[in-house]
């Protein structure tokens, strides 16, 4: 990043700072905190691309994380999002993709450290070890996980989530036969290569014009317990907990800094709706009069 851009970041984060400890401070002393999820891509050394973060500074994300905000796995943010209950800013991390220089270092530190992490890969890629889409026809293809790597990854208590078979863009899907392998299909074929249910699922891309409201009601006919987007947004307690927004895990601290600390600007993202039959549970969240309400 443009260290201009980056100082003015900085100059921004510390002009705000005594709005964000106050929106901080009001929040988790009802019990409102945000739930914010991470997502990063690729962690490595060489070959650097927008979606890749170097070991070092993947390090220093979990370091100055680790020191104020409580580290959850998917299913706890979740949870919290449903109860609409947490105390404490907590931050969940998530991969996309399913590249294999993750578990050189990046996923081996996760494991040391006890912090939970969800990883979700496309099917299709880690069964061929074709490259993504968005690297085909770059000079560098980095390598894909095999399906060793994602039992071993699992085995060692990291969550894998779908991304897809071919991570496709499914917002510019409307075949239905189409749709439902990419997202149904695709995530039974990886449960049953790496053995165990799939829970979540990821919307490769992820930003709204990438969503589609038949996938996500897919995912909920499929028993799946939520479905990620990635177009930057805080989960507060009492929203969709269906509908998991994610922020970018972007290398520059400073950014990551202004993000997670509340970004005003960011609370007015809007949050993309889907039209979805309600599943088990949203109405477990919702109080029986509150479910009545909005029928
Ligand atoms: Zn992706």
């Amino acid at each position: 990043m443009n260290i201009w851009r980056e100082r003015l970041i900085d100059c921004y984060y510390g002009a705000t700072l005594p709005w964000r400890l106050r929106w901080n401070h009001r929040h988790a002393r009802v019990g409102l905190s945000p739930v914010m999820i991470l997502f990063y891509h690729r962690v490595a050394d060489d070959h650097l691309s927008s979606w890749t973060i170097s070991n070092r500074q993947f390090e220093r994300h979990l370091d100055w994380i680790g020191q104020r905000f409580e580290f959850v796995s998917l299913a706890a943010a979740q949870q919290r999002i449903a109860q609409r209950y947490n105390p404490h800013p907590a931050v969940a991390i998530t991969f996309d993709d399913g590249y294999a220089e993750n578990c050189e270092k990046a996923l081996p530190l996760l494991v040391k450290r006890k912090i939970p992490f969800t990883y979700f890969v496309s099917t299709g890629n880690i069964l061929t070890g074709r490259p993504f889409p968005h690297e085909a026809d770059a000079d560098y293809q980095a390598p894909v996980n095999t399906i060793k790597q994602l039992r071993n990854l699992a085995a060692a208590g990291g969550e894998i989530g779908a991304h897809t078979r071919f991570h496709a863009d499914l917002g510019s899907i409307d075949d239905e036969d189409r749709l439902y392998d990419e997202v149904v299909l695709a995530t039974r074929d990886l449960a049953a290569e790496i053995g165990q249910p799939i829970r979540y699922f990821a919307f490769p891309y992820g930003l709204p014009n990438n969503l589609n409201d038949r996938a996500f009601q897919m995912c909920r006919d499929e028993g799946l317990l939520g479905v990620c987007s990635a177009y930057g947004g805080y989960n507060m307690p009492g929203d969709d907990p269906f509908h998991l927004q994610r922020i970018h895990g972007d290398p520059q601290l400073s950014r990551l800094r202004n993000w997670l600390t509340i970004d005003p600007r960011k609370l007015s993202v809007p949050r993309y709706m889907p039209e979805m039959t309600p599943g088990p549970l949203a109405e477990a969240a919702c109080p029986a009069e509150a479910t009545g309400a909005m029928a």
